[in-house]
């Protein structure tokens, strides 16, 4: 938080960042772990002078490896344990409400971006209830790190050190948010990446595509997503489908909920209900979907996705500059939607490893223990 505050334009936090980073990696007492959010992928390599659209999943997994990263894992883990447990949440309160319970708020908004939640907490304080708790997958992964993979690999807390690539500024504010107990150490962007890959002088473009590590690497489709606007609310009806219908979702693209319109709204068909769900990408969108929530919510949405950068993460203020150009973001979002086609696994559920990572360590979603490690709260705050 401070740092956005004490210097707008990010230049010498991003200074700082980068040093700490490295500071970590050079320290032999300390376990440096780094995951890499859903839109880097499809981005950083055109600071390397690569097509926009460009998926570099496998160089990155390379470079961070050469940077001595002890594990390289993936946001896109805890992206899809951030559906197990939201999509969890959007199920309870859609049976509670056809149950014709009175308390239960619906839309259910997406919680993911800092920015947004940083913007409803001072502009809609009246609306605390409605978003989702599960924290964002940056903080789901830090939490994650620390307690589950932390005791299974006997590794003490304060050796740990979860550093998270984001194509995002918001995601530093995150971070630093005193609630989550620095659960992420340091937060850097795709940009900054790129600057310590050439720092270091990697010959990125000739680098072999290499794989994440395991547990936390393994990723499904529904979390590459994630990374473009209206990617999370699609990753998030794939799981309640089936959830709810309790049959197999067959076709798993929801070409409805796509696209690029500031807002959109679609209904999608889970069993014998008909599912109305409302996307925005862009503050000024998001503002005008939620006065629409505040007066009455009359589309009737069941579900809502917001956004706060255009095209959402792939636009995201840490990515290479894009200068406006919304060809570079469409190339991206492109990108994005390949890589979830080339996925053997396409539903956050089948992922094995969070199989087995509620198995042998929280039950089940909304568990007590994953209430307590994988949800939050929020603050009605001080208008700006
Ligand atoms: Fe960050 Fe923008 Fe993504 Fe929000 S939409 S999480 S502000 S990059």
């Amino acid at each position: 938080g401070q740092c956005v505050a004490v210097c707008p334009t990010g230049a010498l936090c991003e200074k700082e960042h980068i040093w700490s980073v490295v500071d970590a990696l050079a320290d032999k007492d300390k376990i440096v772990v780094v995951q890499t959010a859903p839109a880097v992928r499809a981005a950083l390599g055109e600071e390397f002078g690569m097509e926009p659209g460009t998926l570099v999943t496998g160089k990155m997994t390379a470079a961070l490896r050469r940077l001595g990263f002890n594990y390289v894992f993936d946001t896109d883990f805890a992206a899809d344990a951030t559906i197990m447990e939201e999509g969890a949440e959007l199920v309870d309160r859609l049976t509670r409400f056809q149950n014709g319970d009175p308390t239960v708020k619906l839309p259910i908004l997406t919680s993911c971006c800092p920015a947004w939640v940083n913007f409803f907490e001072s502009q809609f304080p009246d609306l605390l209830d409605v978003p989702s708790t599960a924290k964002s997958p940056q903080q789901m992964f830090g939490a994650i790190a620390k307690s589950y993979f932390a005791e299974k690999m006997n590794i003490p807390r304060e050796k740990m050190v979860v550093v998270s690539v984001m194509p995002c500024l918001a995601k530093k504010y995150e971070a630093s948010r005193p609630e989550f107990n620095r659960d992420v150490d340091i937060s850097i962007s795709t940009r900054e990446l790129a600057h310590l890959i050439k720092q270091a002088n990697i010959d990125f473009v000739n680098l072999p595509d290499e794989d994440f590590d395991n547990p936390l690497g393994e990723s499904t489709g529904a979390s590459v997503i994630f990374g473009t606007t209206g990617g999370v609310i699609e990753a998030a009806v794939r799981t309640a489908y089936e959830v709810i219908t309790g049959e197999t979702l067959e076709k798993v693209d929801f070409e409805e909920l796509r696209g690029f319109e500031g807002i959109r709204n679609a209904t999608v068909k889970v069993g014998n209900l008909d599912l109305n769900i409302g996307i925005a990408h862009g503050l000024s969108n998001a503002k005008a979907l939620l006065e629409e929530i505040r007066n009455g919510n009359p589309k009737n949405f069941h579900a809502i996705e917001i956004m706060a950068c255009p095209g959402g993460c792939i636009g995201g203020g840490g990515q290479p500059y894009h200068h406006g150009n919304s060809e570079i973001l469409k190339k991206r979002q492109t990108a994005i939607y390949n890589e979830d086609k080339n996925k053997v696994l396409r539903k956050s559920h089948e992922n094995p490893f969070i199989k087995e990572m509620y198995k042998d360590y929280f039950e089940k979603p909304m568990s007590h223990k994953a209430h307590k490690l994988l949800h939050t709260s929020y603050e009605a705050k001080e208008k700006m």
